[in-house]
């Protein structure tokens, strides 16, 4: 193969032919072509674009660079959900056990963290004992056995994606939408899934900062897995405030778990759980549970995708039901006794109030109505105190980060808790709730509230 040819074509901004692209891709993977060429290609693709069919064919050919998850056949669908990322989404972690006891197999591989966005195998690793690598035969055995299991990329799935991914980081050839869906739709494709929701998320502390910019990723990424042969949806939500009440990896398993046990919509030890209405003195104020409605959300897509579910509004009080059953909760143990956790050390490092050697409290130094939580900020704090990395070498500190957090449309009262700080020292943690004070904005009145899902994409 010419590769120099075709980097030229691309330039010129020439289609490329299906065969053209699996064959490079085959030749990158194995090492017969050169970084510096791989890296120009890839930026004539950033100038110039792929159309729908190269898009494909790239997908597929890394799809296909390594193994595939073949499972036996099962009246049980396969199905994920993907997330692009944001503060706070630990929305996997119960969506996975949820999946398993809807009746779905779910061969959840998720990804690191990276900068201020969490990754879930991350936040996994916070378990006593929990096994993120799994081989592909073990993955497929798990999953056929108990409907779920969450774990890593093994070094034999997808290895076109680790160098071309790499690539892309060194080359400032990231933000490209046909390489993004190439990217993470490689990956989902590699599970061999019936169905795939997608969180395309939007905002201050999203990888797409606007609503358009989201729109168009989550178009083409729609389009292409239909195209694959997986029945593929895209919710497009707000990432301007975090979702839920933590961010940190280890309080992101906690409040997941938290949610299983039917713990959640009010955060446990807030001093504000129940503020007086400040414009009515009458009626408490309803703090909304985010995280929950999210995972229902993701949940009942699924189910109507797959046709289990003939309505949303159907699929929604099913997948309410499920969760309010308490088998979840149980399914969740049995994922972790599956993939090595000592539940015990678990159990017992749930029932600490925190791991981290400080918590310090941020208290509100007037009262109204939060009108605004910035996503960006929190995350950029958690990251400083050590819960992020800033390379992908980067050791974390998985005690560290923020809980009871306070929403926008949520009143406070002088000294509440707007948030507390879990911080490995104490200078660490003054530091953090100094900066942490310009994460809140105030108003008299109560703000006129952005719902989270904004729009779902079908095709
Ligand atoms: N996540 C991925 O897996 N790939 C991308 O290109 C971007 C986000």
């Amino acid at each position: 193969m010419n590769f120099l040819s075709l980097i030229e074509a691309k330039r010129e901004g020439k289609i490329l032919a299906p065969q053209q692209i699996q064959e490079f891709v085959g030749e990158f993977t194995a090492g017969k072509i050169p970084d510096y060429q791989m890296a120009a290609m890839l930026m004539a693709i950033y100038f110039r674009g792929l159309d729908t069919a190269e898009t494909s064919a790239l997908t597929l050919a890394m799809r296909d660079s390594g193994d595939v998850l073949k499972f036996p056949k099962d009246e049980r669908p396969l199905v994920d959900k993907h997330s692009t990322g944001g503060i706070g989404d630990k929305v996997s972690l119960p969506l996975a056990p949820l999946l398993a006891c809807l009746g779905f197999r779910v061969p959840m591989i998720s990804g690191r963290g990276l900068g201020i966005t969490g990754g879930t195998l991350d936040k996994l690793d916070s378990i006593p004992g929990f096994q993120t690598l799994l081989p592909a035969k073990k993955i497929v055995e798990q999953v056929q056995k108990i409907g779920c299991v969450i774990c890593g990329q093994t070094d034999r799935m997808v290895p076109a994606d680790k160098k071309i991914y790499a690539l892309r980081d060194a080359s400032g050839t990231v933000p490209s939408i046909p390489l993004i869906t190439a990217s993470i739709l490689s990956k989902k494709l590699a599970e061999s899934l019936d169905a795939l929701v997608l969180d395309v998320k939007f905002g201050c502390a999203a990888f797409m900062q606007t609503k358009a910019e989201a729109r168009k990723l989550a178009k083409a990424m729609v389009a292409l897995g239909n195209e694959c042969g997986v029945n593929t949806r895209a919710i497009l939500t707000d990432m301007n405030t975090p979702l839920g009440r933590a961010a940190g990896n280890w309080l992101e398993v906690k409040e997941s778990v938290a949610l299983l046990d039917r713990r959640t919509g009010v955060s446990p030890v807030s001093d504000f759980t129940k503020p007086e209405n400040m414009e009515t003195g009458r009626m408490p104020v309803l703090r909304r549970d985010d995280l929950r409605s999210l995972v229902l959300d993701c949940a009942a897509h699924l189910l109507v995708q797959t046709r289990k579910s003939k309505s949303l509004a159907a699929a929604r009080k099913q997948a309410g039901e499920c969760l309010n059953s308490g088998q979840p909760r149980k399914k969740w143990n049995e994922m972790l006794v599956a993939q090595g956790a000592d539940l015990a050390a678990f159990n017992k490092k749930l029932a600490q109030d925190s791991t981290a050697q400080v918590v310090v409290e941020l208290k509100a130094e007037t009262a109204g109505y939060i009108s605004k939580c910035d996503a960006r900020l929190i995350g950029e704090v958690i990251r400083d105190l050590g819960g992020g990395r800033l390379t992908k070498e980067s050791a974390i500190n998985y005690d560290v980060g923020v809980d009871q957090i306070a929403k926008p449309g949520e009143a406070v009262r002088r000294n509440s808790v707007l948030a507390r700080i879990h911080a490995a020292g104490q200078s660490q943690a003054r530091s953090a709730c100094a900066r942490l004070k310009s994460a809140f904005q105030f108003s008299e009145r109560r703000p006129a509230l952005a719902t989270r899902i904004t729009s779902v994409i079908t095709a």
